[in-house]
C-alpha cells in the first residue's frame, strides 16, 4: 500500500483511483491500492476526498443507472462493474392529504431487498469484487443480512451472516434463499460485533456489517439518498425525519447533504430529525454529556432497555452514535421518540393513507413528525422529507421453510474452527488484502 503524509499531495500514477482516503482521527491519508477499512497509523475511520471536478452534473453512462449513476462519488474504482440489483431512485412521494406544510416520502422499501441497505451493500460487495474477496461476513438479523446475502449472491461470494441466539426462523428463511451461511452467536450484540470484525481480520473476510469502522465503503451508499431528494426536490428540504439504528444512515445522509453544500449546488442544508424507539436515549444523553468517543457514549449506555417493536433500530450501543449526534448537532436538529403504539399507528397511516407498507421499524417519522406538528413547529410552505427506510412486507414471511435452514451454533470459543468448516475450499485472503 502507498501511504502519503498529511497534505502531501495524492500520488496517483495509474490514474485509476479518482478519489483520495483519509483518516478522520489522524488526517493520514492513503491511496487505495490494497483494502483497507480502518487508518494503518491509528485504526480511526476512513474517509474519501473526491476531486471538485467530478461534479453530480456530470453525464451518466449509458450502462449506469439508479444510484449508480453518481458513481463519480462513490469510492470505487472506474474500472469495476457495480454489483446492482437495481437499487436506488427510489420514489419521493408527495403524501396525501392536506398538512400546512410540504410533506414528502422518500420510499426506499421499494428496494431489491425492501431497505436503504441495499445502497450501502451494492458499493460494499463492488468494493469486496474489486479487491478479490471471495467471502464476507457481517452481524446482523436485520435489513444489513438480507442485503449483504443478496449483493454476494449476486457477485458470486459466499456470504455468512452472524445472528443472535433465538433469531427467528421468519428472519433467517430469507438468508437461506439467499444461500448465505447463518451462524448463530452466542453472547451480546457489542461481543458479536467485535468477535465478527476480528474473525474478518484473521480469516481475510470481507466485512459488510453497515458501520464505518467495519465497512467505510458501504457508508458512502447512503449519502446517495440526499443526492436523489436534491434532485427529486430541486432543492434541499427543511426538515428531513429518518430512524437511527447504529447511527450511519443520519450521518450518510447528512454528509451527501454537506458535499452538496460543497460542490456549489446549494447554500441550504436540512434539520435533521433522528428518530428513535422510546427508551432508546443514550445519543441524546451522550449529545448532552458532549461525548466525543465511542467508548464514551457506551459508558453512558448503563440503563436496562425495554422490548420494543422497533426491533431494527434497538441498539444498546450505536456504533456510529457520535458521527449522528455531530449531524444532529450541526443541522440544528434533534432526537425524537416514537412509542411502539406512536409507530404502529404511522404504519397504519402510511398504508392507508399513502399506500406504502413500511415495516414499523421505520415509520417512527412520521409519529416525529407528527408531534412537531402538534408543536407547531414547521412554518407553512414548510418542506418535510420523511425516509421510509424498510418494507413491511418483509415482517410477514412464513414460519415454515421449505428450504431447510443449517444454522451453525457458536461462541467465542468455537467460532473460528465453525467457520474454516464452511469456507473448506475457499481461499478467503485476496493478494494483498490484509
Ligand atoms: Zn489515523
Amino acid at each position: 500500500m502507498l501511504i502519503s503524509d498529511p497534505g502531501q499531495e495524492e500520488k496517483t500514477s495509474s490514474g485509476l483511483v479518482p478519489y483520495t482516503v483519509r483518516c478522520d482521527s489522524c488526517g493520514f491519508t492513503l491511496i487505495d491500492s490494497a483494502y483497507r477499512a480502518t487508518c494503518p497509523r491509528c485504526d480511526g475511520s476512513l474517509t474519501f476526498d473526491y476531486p471538485a471536478s467530478q461534479s453530480l452534473s456530470a453525464i451518466p453512462a449509458l450502462d449506469e443507472s439508479g444510484m449508480w449513476k453518481y458513481r463519480n462519488r462513490l469510492p470505487v474504482s472506474p474500472q469495476v462493474v457495480p454489483v446492482s440489483l437495481g437499487e436506488g431512485q427510489t420514489p419521493l412521494l408527495r403524501a396525501r392529504g392536506a398538512q400546512p406544510y410540504d410533506l414528502y416520502l422518500k420510499n426506499e422499501a421499494v428496494s431489491p431487498t425492501g431497505s436503504h441497505k441495499d445502497r450501502s451493500l451494492s458499493v460494499a460487495i463492488t468494493k469486496a469484487v474489486e479487491h478479490g474477496f471471495t467471502a464476507c461476513m457481517l452481524y446482523s438479523d436485520g435489513s444489513a443480512a438480507l442485503s449483504s446475502a443478496a449483493y454476494a449472491a449476486r457477485a458470486g461470494l459466499l456470504n455468512i451472516a452472524v445472528v443472535p441466539a433465538g433469531t427467528h426462523e421468519s428472519r433467517l428463511y430469507p438468508l437461506a434463499v439467499y444461500n448465505s451461511a447463518i451462524v448463530e452467536f452466542a453472547g451480546t450484540s457489542a461481543q458479536a460485533l467485535n468477535w465478527v470484525h476480528e474473525t474478518c481480520l484473521e480469516l481475510g473476510l470481507y466485512e459488510t456489517s453497515t458501520y464505518r469502522q467495519a465497512n467505510p465503503y458501504g457508508s458512502e451508499g447512503i449519502k446517495t439518498i440526499s443526492y436523489e431528494i436534491f434532485a427529486q426536490l430541486g432543492a434541499v428540504p427543511d426538515w428531513l425525519a429518518v430512524t437511527v439504528g447504529g447511527g450511519g444512515t443520519l450521518a450518510g445522509i447528512w454528509r451527501g447533504f454537506l458535499e452538496l453544500r460543497a460542490l456549489g449546488l446549494t447554500q441550504s442544508l436540512p434539520r435533521l430529525i433522528g428518530v428513535l424507539p422510546c427508551g432508546y436515549r443514550v445519543m441524546e444523553i451522550a449529545r448532552r454529556h458532549g461525548a466525543a468517543s465511542f467508548s464514551e457514549l457506551c459508558k453512558l449506555a448503563d440503563f436496562p432497555l425495554a422490548e420494543t417493536a422497533q426491533v431494527k433500530i434497538a441498539m444498546e450501543h450505536p456504533p456510529d452514535g457520535i458521527e449522528a449526534i455531530q449531524a444532529i448537532r450541526d443541522s440544528g436538529g434533534h432526537f425524537a421518540f416514537a412509542t411502539d403504539e406512536e409507530a404502529w399507528a404511522a404504519q397504519a397511516q402510511l398504508g392507508a393513507r399513502d399506500g406504502i407498507y413500511a415495516e414499523v421499524s421505520a415509520t417512527g417519522p412520521l409519529a416525529a413528525i407528527e408531534q412537531l406538528e402538534t408543536r407547531s413547529a414547521f412554518r407553512p410552505g414548510d418542506v418535510v422529507v420523511a425516509v421510509i427506510t424498510g418494507s413491511g412486507f418483509r415482517e410477514t414471511a412464513a414460519t415454515v421453510s421449505p428450504i431447510p435452514i443449517h444454522l451453525e451454533k457458536v461462541d467465542r470459543a468455537t467460532g473460528i474452527q465453525s467457520l474454516k468448516s464452511i469456507l473448506k475450499g475457499i481461499t478467503t485472503c485476496p493478494t494483498g488484502a490484509k
